[in-house]
């Protein structure tokens, strides 16, 4: 293969995202400047849990022992009835059928840990250029580069190619690709993580176990496992509203979460109470788009492919991009066919894990016959049956269902 010229890449955006394509786009050979609009790098104060296809996409970012460091791999990914409180199904996560097939760790980390793995990496690398501070109003281009401006002066920053890892409100797709708004789904998530002490009741023998705790419910659900060595534990729980308005915050309060979430199970009625009420997140999505790619601008993360976060994917598709957009760059000395590259190996994945995503949201959260229904089809698996999550934890996978 040709060693391709070094190429002036600008990022847009210091998340997960940003930070996973500058460190592959330096450590394929190119020159990165990534911009952040924030004072200060950072991630919320909760949990991510990364699936195989992360820790994998983690390890050729030269990153996954940084992050094993403080990561926890749990045993088990269970879920739970959460109304009577009575094991639906659980998968083996460390089991040999489970390292056989996927062969790299399945890791629930805090935010905070990953970020900051990403952020200690590309500051050790001497091609990445990182400024907080810096809010992308616009982009130009034009046959000799792209020109970037920002909001807080009248310096322009000169690339030849630009990454938009932007996120779910992304200015940069706003302008390219227009299609409005991100949909609301209605749901609405109170996370954050705690010292594990604190857990009590029953829920401290849960936290004790270190699985991933999936407690389904009637258009709710409740996430819980630990991070960082086991010391925090990270909870997350999501309902519908029913005073959903688009023009107001008033909706997905929390008098609507002990609203909804009063029938449950004396397991989740111990935990409640210790789930963070700091902040609300309504949760969004968009429908995929072929479109990913505008001459020297790109899409990436959740500015490319916002998902809805019922499959745990949207990180872990971020890391994906990354490594598949430093393996395009590194191979194709023109910016152009590497951009048509990525595009080409990550679009139809990402949209498929996007579609599914909802329908698992749908599932997690069936009421009555359809509930029971589910109960009983789910049961009878054995926790060494990937079959149906295989394709999600497996880049590239074959077999993937059709959208
Ligand atoms: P972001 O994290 O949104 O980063 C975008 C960055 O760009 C921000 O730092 C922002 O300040 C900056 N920025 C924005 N506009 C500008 C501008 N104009 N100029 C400069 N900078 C700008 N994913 C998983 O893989 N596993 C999980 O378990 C999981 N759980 C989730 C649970 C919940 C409740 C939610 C809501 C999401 C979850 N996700 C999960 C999804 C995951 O959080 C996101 O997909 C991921 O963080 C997206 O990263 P990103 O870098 O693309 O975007």
């Amino acid at each position: 293969p040709v060693t391709p010229d070094p190429l002036r890449i600008a990022v847009v955006g210091g998340g997960i995202g940003g930070l996973a394509a500058a460190l592959a786009a330096a450590r394929s050979g190119h020159h990165v400047t990534l911009v952040e609009r924030a004072a200060r790098f950072g991630e919320i104060g909760a949990g991510l849990q990364l699936a195989p296809n992360a820790s994998l996409a983690l390890e050729e970012l030269g990153v996954l022992t940084a992050v094993q460091h403080t990561a926890v791999a749990p045993p088990r990914l269970v879920m739970m009835d959460a109304l009577t409180g009575d094991q639906i199904t659980s998968l083996d996560l460390r089991g040999a059928a489970y390292t056989e097939r996927f062969r790299h760790p399945y890791l629930v980390t805090h935010r905070t840990d990953l970020h900051t793995a990403l952020l200690t990496a590309c500051r050790e690398h001497p091609a990445v250029t990182l400024r907080t501070g810096h809010t992308v109003t616009h982009v130009e281009q034009d046959a000799s580069g792209a020109q970037l401006h920002f909001a807080e002066s009248s310096a322009i920053l000169t690339a030849d190619a630009v990454v938009a890892a932007d996120g779910l409100h992304s200015r940069l797709r706003q302008a390219l690709v227009g299609d409005g708004e991100p949909v609301c789904s209605r749901y609405v998530a109170f996370r954050g993580a705690l010292p594990t002490g604190k857990m009590t009741g029953r829920m401290s023998q849960h936290a004790a176990s270190e699985a991933v705790m999936v407690w389904a419910g009637p258009r709710m659900h409740l996430v819980q496992y630990p991070v960082r060595r086991g010391e925090l534990y990270n909870q997350v729980a999501v309902f519908e509203s029913d005073h959903y308005t688009p023009d107001s915050d008033d909706w997905g309060t929390e008098a609507e979460l002990e609203e909804r979430f009063a029938g449950t199970c004396q397991a989740i009625r111990d935990s409640l109470p210790l789930v963070s009420r700091d902040r609300r997140w309504p949760l969004y999505d968009r429908l995929p788009i072929d479109n990913w790619v505008h001459g020297r601008i790109l899409l990436l993360g959740d500015a490319a492919h916002p998902m809805l976060q019922y499959l745990a994917q949207g990180a872990c598709q971020a890391l994906e991009d990354a490594v598949a957009l430093g393996q395009a760059l590194g191979r194709f000395p023109d910016p152009a066919d590497a951009f048509a590259a990525y595009a080409a190996q990550r679009r139809e994945r990402a949209a498929r894990i996007q579609t599914n995503a909802r329908r698992f949201g749908e599932i997690c959260h069936l009421e009555g016959m359809g509930a029971t229904l589910r109960n009983v089809l789910l049961s009878s698996r054995t926790p060494d049956d990937f079959d149906d999550i295989s394709w999600v934890w497996t880049p590239a996978a074959a077999g993937v269902p059709a959208l």
